[in-house]
């Protein structure tokens, strides 16, 4: 599908005026429509999974800021440590570990969010309140030397309740304004990603300052090519 460049242009300026920032979720589209986006001064990128994201950062241009958005599998964290901007799915402190030591490897800091759990759906990852708080205070005693925590990252329940997406949004950013206040050592704490497609608008006025934006941009992902 071609991208719609006032499309583009309108979610940009909205976002601009909102002080908010655009990562463009790319997952299963091909490259031209990467460049596409690319072309019109679109940056920042997200997939969801390793393989594609390594073949993508191979062959597009260098200068993407590539996001990793999706479960990760700590096995797999070798695969983008050397080139990933930001990791938005940290969920367990043992990943916390592995990217760390896959970053020092590479000589580098790597960023990362981590995921809280805010939809009632059983399916999708993250951490609770309770595990957030475990998670921050291991961080804290640790003080990991390559890894720094950017702020935190969720998604609502799929449903046209969005009362209740408010709500679970809301949620999320007084976790982040509470932790904020406790603060991880040397941790810059500044990002709140959250906000899809189909629910930016709400996240951003529940204070949201990074959203994931993919079918709007991209059009409808079709799973089965
Ligand atoms: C796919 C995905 C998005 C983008 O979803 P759209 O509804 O296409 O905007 C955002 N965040 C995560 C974690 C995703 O997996």
């Amino acid at each position: 599908m071609p991208i719609n460049e006032n499309k583009y242009n309108e979610l940009l300026n909205y976002f601009l005026s909102k002080k908010v920032q655009l990562v463009a979720v790319s997952k299963t589209k091909p490259n031209e429509d990467i460049q596409a986006l690319y072309d019109l001064g679109q940056r920042d990128f997200g997939e969801n999974y390793v393989q594609e994201l390594v073949d993508k950062f191979e062959t597009l241009p260098k200068e993407i800021k590539w996001h990793f958005i999706g479960h990760l599998q700590r096995n797999k964290v070798k695969y983008i440590a050397s080139f990933v901007h930001l990791i938005h799915g940290v969920d367990s402190y043992k990943l916390l570990e592995e990217i760390n030591k896959q970053a020092k490897k590479n000589n580098k800091i790597i960023h990362c969010l981590l995921q809280i759990h805010i939809a009632q759906e059983e399916t999708k990852f993250g951490l609770d309140e309770n595990e957030l708080m475990e998670i921050a205070n291991k961080i804290s005693a640790n003080e990991f030397s390559n890894v720094l925590i950017d702020g935190l990252m969720g998604m609502a329940s799929f449903t046209d309740d969005l009362e209740k997406v408010r709500t679970e949004f809301r949620f999320l950013k007084k976790l982040f304004d509470n932790l904020n206040q406790h603060s991880i050592p040397n941790s810059p704490f500044t990002i709140l990603s959250m906000g899809m497609s189909s629910d930016y608008k709400i996240a951003i006025d529940e204070g949201s300052n990074m959203v994931r934006i993919g079918s709007l941009l991209f059009g409808e992902r079709n799973y089965s090519n």
